[in-house]
């Protein structure tokens, strides 16, 4: 088998792997191998680690085993942030190696460089702003700004207190069980970052997500510039063409230049893939975030809300039917009432369509409204300080 048909092999592998592991668990993989690839990556491959520990080293080995996952799963830890390190390094470091030999080059100039170690700089320190800024902590000193500033819906929240922070929890806030607090706006703890994103950190999330968006769009951009570059500098077509006698066509040529590229460029090739990956991978996440931020919900209030609405479409149907009944019953009792016609039964919307359920978000007052306080939160807000100093 040729090199190329290795290397495709070893890019499809890859890319099973990867969408298998951070997509298996979305409804359109459902009862499909990514689902299964999905479930051994993260839990079958483990369990089976851990019988193979409990055999060899017994009970003791399960413990240590046990302790290890509690600090990695349930603590605040760096090591994901490590390994985000080590991806962007490793990859800087790979793309340095193999290909800046070849800037300046036929297509890009000199400057990709050092637009690229910024770039990759600026990446780093999104980063570590989202890392190591306040997502928003509720604690005794900000408590009644907080609560003052988000009244409660009295649909996913109502008035009550933390059990755990032994302060009051306002409106919107969610108790995050790894960093044991309670986070304004919370939408997830964020294992890549260590530290909740709320209120406060929102904004550098979404900053950091889109920039290395483009980072690897970058990446594959300027890539293709220097294979493309390389093709012409080595005056490949021409050699093709002239020495060889192939016709001048793009059905021709197309496949002597992939296997051209694949013998000659593979590490580029890999990396572009790679990145191709993860930018689409990104791209999703993104969409989603943005379309959660434009309507001023958080991650943890989308499934309250997904909860409640679900739960609002029962109780109507259950009244609905209730409703149906009860008229059957009627007609039942009464005398042979003239036939309806097919027609209109046909074209007469079923009355458990007519149940729509209204979702009532107070917090959503406009989309420009809504991107305001992701960009400008409300606690870093002049009126939010003056206030806190004049309670404190
Ligand atoms: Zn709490
Ligand atoms: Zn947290």
């Amino acid at each position: 088998m040729g090199v190329q048909w290795l290397l495709v092999c070893h890019g499809l592998v890859t890319l099973l792997v990867v969408v298998s592991f951070l997509c298996g668990q979305w409804p359109i993989f459902q009862g499909t191998f990514i689902q299964r690839i999905h479930f051994f990556i993260t839990f079958g491959a483990y369990d089976y680690f851990g019988r193979f520990v409990h055999f060899v080293c017994g009970s003791r080995g399960t413990n240590a085993l046990l302790s290890v996952e509690n600090y990695c799963c349930d603590r605040p830890n760096p090591i994901i942030q490590l390994i985000y390190l080590l991806i962007i390094g490793a990859t800087y470091y790979s793309i340095a190696k193999s290909s800046f030999i070849y800037i300046p080059g036929y297509y890009l100039g000199g400057v990709h460089r050092y637009t690229s170690f910024l770039a990759v700089g600026m990446g780093i320190l999104l980063f570590l702003l989202t890392s190591f800024s306040d997502p928003g902590v509720v604690n005794s000193a900000n408590v009644s700004q907080y609560l003052s500033a988000y009244p409660y819906d009295n649909i996913i929240f109502s008035e009550k207190e933390c059990s755990t922070c032994k302060i009051p929890k306002p409106a919107r806030s969610k108790h995050c069980s790894i960093c044991n607090r309670c986070v304004l706006l919370m939408h997830h703890h964020c294992a890549w970052m260590n530290n909740c994103i709320g209120e406060r950190n929102t904004r550098y999330f979404m900053a950091f997500i889109l920039w290395h968006f483009l980072i690897c769009i970058y990446g594959i951009v300027a890539l293709a510039l220097i294979l493309a570059g390389r093709l012409k500098e080595l005056q490949v077509i021409h050699i093709l063409t002239a020495y060889y006698g192939i016709e001048k066509s793009f059905r021709k040529l197309a496949p002597l230049v992939v296997q051209w590229l694949l013998n000659a460029y593979n590490t580029q090739i890999l990396i572009m893939v790679f990145l191709a990956v993860v930018s689409l991978l990104l791209a999703g996440f993104f969409t989603y975030h943005t379309k959660l931020c434009l309507t001023n919900t958080t991650t943890n209030e989308s499934f309250k809300w997904r909860e409640h609405l679900s739960w609002q479409r029962k109780v109507k149907e259950a009244k609905a039917s209730a409703e149906a009944l009860k008229a059957s019953l009627g007609e039942l009792n009464q005398e042979r009432k003239p036939q309806e016609s097919k027609w209109k039964t046909f074209f007469r919307r079923s009355r458990l369509e007519e149940l729509d359920v209204v979702k009532n978000n107070i917090y959503d007052r406009g989309f420009l409204h809504n991107i305001y306080e992701v960009a400008v939160p409300f606690s870093t807000r002049r009126s939010f300080l003056l206030n806190k100093s004049k309670s404190g």
